[in-house]
C-alpha cells in the first residue's frame, strides 16, 4: 500500500481531503504549473515566471521557487525535527526515503507547504 493510500485512509473529509485531493494531483502531475500546461499547449513556454530559464515543474516549485524561501525554509525545518534531512520530491510524497510511521506526518507537512505556497493545481 501506497503512502498516499495510507494518508487518504487516515482523513475522511473538509480540510485534509482537500490536502489529499493536492497531494494525488502532485502524484499525478496535474498542475497548472508552465512546464505542464505547455505540454498541454496551453502555455507558449514551459519556463518559472521569476526565474525565466528553469523549467516551472513541480519540483522547481516545491523546492527551488525563490518566492516561497521562506516556506521551503520552516518546510526544511519541521522536516528535520522528524530527522528528516533529504529535501527532493519522493522524500515530500513519502514515497521513498521516509520511514512509513513518519509518512502522514511528512504528507501533512506537504500539504500544509502547497497551502501556503498556493500550488496552482488543475
Ligand atoms: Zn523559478
Amino acid at each position: 500500500m501506497s503512502a498516499v493510500t495510507r494518508f487518504k485512509q487516515s482523513v475522511s473529509h473538509g480540510k485534509e481531503r482537500k490536502g489529499t485531493s493536492a497531494i494525488a494531483r502532485l502524484c499525478l502531475g496535474h498542475t497548472m504549473l508552465s512546464a505542464h500546461l505547455h505540454r498541454l499547449r496551453l502555455s507558449p513556454d514551459p519556463f518559472c515566471p521569476w526565474c525565466r530559464t528553469t523549467l516551472e515543474a513541480m519540483e522547481h516549485f516545491l523546492l527551488q521557487y525563490p518566492h516561497f524561501h521562506s516556506q521551503h525554509t520552516a518546510l526544511c525545518s519541521r522536516l528535520s525535527a522528524l530527522t528528516i534531512t533529504t529535501l527532493d520530491l519522493p522524500t515530500l510524497l513519502a514515497n521513498s526515503g521516509v520511514h512509513h510511521s513518519w509518512q502522514p506526518a511528512v504528507l501533512r507537512l506537504t500539504c500544509a507547504f502547497l497551502k501556503t505556497g498556493q500550488l496552482p493545481l488543475m
